[in-house]
């Protein structure tokens, strides 16, 4: 991961925010906030919100989406690692099992693609 972090402006409220090089050529960029007032309805963007990056803090974006959601998207690897991590806290545990099932789910969806094409 040497990825490059250049600094962007937020299309809304005009902040300095971060962003990988590799997201610069998406036009709009919108920092944490102002992406939560888009969500709350505060801000309503006239184009739609497709094509933005958005600074979210990648760990609290992960904490938040591990606790949420590993217990129900992969019960069974849950349950696993509770056997075996007993010691981590709750929200290392969601951490670790978010990384694992969703390296897991990454390797089932490109694992076999031929068998999810109903194009023809
Ligand atoms: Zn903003």
């Amino acid at each position: 991961m040497d990825e490059k972090i250049i600094e962007v402006k937020c299309r809304f409220c005009g902040k300095d925010i971060e962003c990988p090089s590799a997201m610069q050529h998406i036009e709009d960029h919108c920092c944490s906030e102002c992406y939560e007032k888009i969500n709350d309805g505060d801000i309503k963007p006239e184009e739609g919100i497709k094509d933005i990056h958005v600074d979210i803090p990648m760990c609290d974006f992960i904490d938040n989406l591990a606790e949420d959601a590993t217990e129900n998207l992969f019960p069974l690897i849950w349950k696993e690692y509770k056997k075996e991590k007993a010691t981590l806290s709750k929200k290392e545990l969601a951490r670790a099992m978010f990384t694992t099932g969703f390296a897991a789910a990454l390797d089932f969806l490109s694992g076999d693609p031929e068998q999810e094409e109903p194009d023809e």
